[in-house]
């Protein structure tokens, strides 16, 4: 079906330029973000259930309340950590462009090679701090509610926990706002993260193709949430696969694990116990 090929390429661009869109015609970025994840993620919840990935996988959204309080934690998170600390970033930006007279971003190319450049540069911050998670037992302890899903859908991507977002969201951002970035580039670059965060956990069988050895797909990325050590110690790209090209990460097989999830790790299906996993949880 052609419409496997095209919902990865289509959804992502449609986000994006509906975005870039609505910012130009005076709407605020918060806003376009929300509205435009939204209604991906509406498209995908619709598909999820049509042409699923697995069909063991399938469970109804009015069933996942605790993946539900996840968005919306994980979206105030974030938006309040950008709220308290990107003011002064961007001060610290400016008194720096003005000490080396000059600007270090390329403010006058094209949004979308602006765009590419962010993504290649988040994608470094992203890459390394999500794959010292994986070998660092502090980090650890932030990022494995992330790894307790056992089936993955569209929600799953939201399955975080606060401190987690922070780390993945300010390892993306803030070296991107320190070398001058302007809002509209981060703000194309924050639809992209949610959308493809979005594409890359659902349950929806789609053809990626070439994109799989350019973005971290969902065929890639249900790897790195295998049960099996030596299969989820691979792709950590958040946007692309280009980090874990260059640092021997890269694992596509084709297929997916058998099964996703945490053996070592029982949690309840509960909200609070998901946000003090990190004091609870042994090593
Ligand atoms: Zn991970």
């Amino acid at each position: 079906m052609v419409i496997r090929a095209l919902v990865f390429p289509v959804v992502l661009g449609a986000s994006l330029a509906l975005t870039l869109l609505a910012i130009r015609a005076g709407y605020s970025a918060p806003a376009a973000i929300v509205v435009a994840t939204l209604m991906s993620g509406v498209i995908l919840l619709l598909l999820e259930p049509v042409i699923p990935y697995r069909s063991d996988w399938r469970r109804p959204v009015i069933k996942s309340g605790v993946d539900l309080l996840h968005v919306l934690s994980t979206g105030l998170t974030t938006h309040l950590f950008g709220a308290l600390c990107f003011g002064a970033m961007f001060l610290v930006a400016q008194n720096f462009s003005t000490w080396i007279g000059g600007d270090l971003w390329p403010t006058r190319l094209p949004v979308v090679i602006q765009l590419g450049l962010a993504l290649i540069i988040g994608d470094f911050g992203a890459y390394w701090v999500h794959r010292t998670c994986h070998n660092g037992t502090l980090l650890w302890r932030l990022h494995a509610m992330h790894h307790t899903s056992e089936r993955l859908q569209v929600l799953s991507s939201a399955r975080n926990h606060p401190g987690n977002a922070i780390f993945a969201y300010g390892s993306q951002v803030i070296p991107l706002i320190l070398l001058g970035a302007n809002a509209e580039v981060l703000a194309a670059l924050s639809v992209f993260t949610a959308v493809h965060g979005l594409l890359q956990h659902g349950n929806v069988d789609l053809r990626y193709g070439v994109f799989s050895y350019v973005f971290a797909t969902a065929d890639l990325h249900r790897w790195h949430h295998s049960v099996n050590f030596e299969e989820s110690n691979t792709n950590f790209g958040s946007n692309l696969a280009l980090w874990d090209h260059v640092f021997g990460t890269f694992h596509h097989p084709g297929g997916a694990p058998e099964r996703v999830g945490l053996d070592d790790l029982a949690v309840r299906e509960n909200f609070g116990a998901h946000l003090v996993l990190p004091v609870t949880m042994r090593d």
